[in-house]
């Protein structure tokens, strides 16, 4: 799950962690009156979206004198905002960081994240911080300097002064920066986050160390153990079949193809997805119904499925181990007489009692096909499909 700058702001500020004195805002009214709040001559009003790259798409706004605050949040608010992060689409703006001008000295670039390939949490950081840093990624990979943290030790100060000297800070900034890792890896570990990215951590003309942006990420299986963290879960910036999904405890993910795919077990559906594949067509989504998949489970997950405007097709593969087949037979059967099924359907049904589900299926009347086996289950609705389209 991920959050928004300004939360991560709020939670830097728990952490010590210096942020620019800002808000949220819903309107351009309470932009107004948050600006009118901080000191300073400069204020930036900014679109708080789950995505980077609003800096070069427009998104952030400086705003030079306190009457350019509301006619920034005015054009942003509602405004469809496209990075190179949101895809084509782009994501609506519907709040606003306010916040103090920076006097920006410096750009750096500091992130945490876990690395499943080494089981370490890595430090990934620059001292060319900002808005190219993918750039320096791709062209200049040697000034970004990696470092991993064995998570049993945790962070160790020398590792922070060993990046600092890597990347050639000046030595007064040493001292701040080992600590702000230290109390950016505390964050890390007691809230179970993925990944914290500062970009940019700023140095100011004073020399302080501030968090201008910040960009959080938290381990969906930890959030049990963080109602403070999943309390700041925002709906909108979430793909909404994926959130109707998840409230009847289906594992849904939204793909790009176009065969919609009801599986139990997530390594079926894993399966199922390659089968699809290598019959000559891409699967809409993973869908994983469960073990103990309901008729009511059934029902919603072909809801979720038809409501994704590319599926063509849709193919149902389960295997009856725990549940009996005959029972999601009757499950499709019920389900097909309440929702509109308006594409080609394969149902593939195998293990305990199929015979007699597929029995069922057959003499249903409903417009499908039941296949045998797997494979003969992906090239029917895969040929299906295509006749569909
Ligand atoms: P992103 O493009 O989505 O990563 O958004 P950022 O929050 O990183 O903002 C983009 C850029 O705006 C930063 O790299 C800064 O250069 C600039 N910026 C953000 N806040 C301020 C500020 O307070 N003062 C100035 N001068 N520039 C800012
Ligand atoms: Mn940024």
């Amino acid at each position: 799950m991920n959050i928004h700058e300004y939360q991560a702001k709020a939670l830097f500020s728990q952490y010590q962690i210096p942020v620019p004195k800002g808000a949220v805002a819903f309107s351009p009214d309470e932009a107004r009156s948050i600006a009118d709040g901080i000191n300073g001559r400069v204020v930036v009003v900014k679109a708080q979206i789950h995505a980077g790259g609003r800096g070069k798409a427009g998104g952030v706004k400086l705003a030079k004198s306190r009457p350019e605050v509301e006619p920034y949040a005015r054009e942003l608010l509602g405004k469809v905002l496209v990075t190179h992060q949101t895809g084509p689409a782009g994501r609506q703006v519907k709040k606003l960081l306010v916040e103090a001008g920076a006097d920006i000295a410096r750009e750096l670039y500091v992130s945490w994240v876990s690395d499943r390939a080494t089981g370490k949490i890595v430090l990934i950081a620059s001292t060319e911080g900002g808005m190219e840093i993918e750039e320096v990624a791709a062209h200049a990979p040697e000034k970004i300097v990696r470092l991993a943290v064995d998570p049993t030790f945790g962070y160790q100060p020398y590792q922070g002064r060993a990046a600092a000297f890597q990347m050639g800070l000046p030595k007064e900034l040493v001292g701040p920066w080992v600590a702000l890792l230290g109390r950016l890896y505390q964050m890390f570990v007691d809230k179970d986050a993925l990944q914290i990215e500062i970009n940019p951590l700023v140095v100011t003309g004073q020399g302080q160390l501030v968090a201008l942006d910040g960009k959080v990420g938290f381990d969906d299986n930890a959030l049990f153990r963080h109602p403070d963290i999943a309390g700041l879960r925002d709906l909108d910036e979430e793909d909404p079949l994926e959130t109707r999904a998840a409230q009847y405890n289906l594992n849904y993910v939204k793909l790009d193809g176009t065969i919609g795919c009801m599986v139990n077990g997530a390594g079926l559906a894993m399966a199922t997805m390659d089968v699809i594949q290598l019959a000559g067509a891409a699967p809409a989504n993973f869908l994983d119904v469960g073990g103990g998949a309901s008729k009511e489970t059934v029902k919603q997950a072909f809801q979720i499925l038809l409501s994704d405007p590319n599926v063509r097709g849709v193919f149902v593969n389960i295997f009856g181990g725990i549940v009996r087949c005959e029972r999601i037979a009757g499950g499709i059967i019920e389900a097909a007489k309440e929702v509109a099924i308006s594409v080609p359907l394969v149902v593939r049904l195998e293990g305990t009692n199929a015979k007699e589900a597929k029995a069922m299926l057959a003499e249903s009347g409903l417009n499908l096909i039941v296949a045998d086996t797997l494979w003969d289950g992906a090239r029917q609705i895969v040929a299906a499909a295509k006749g569909c389209a």
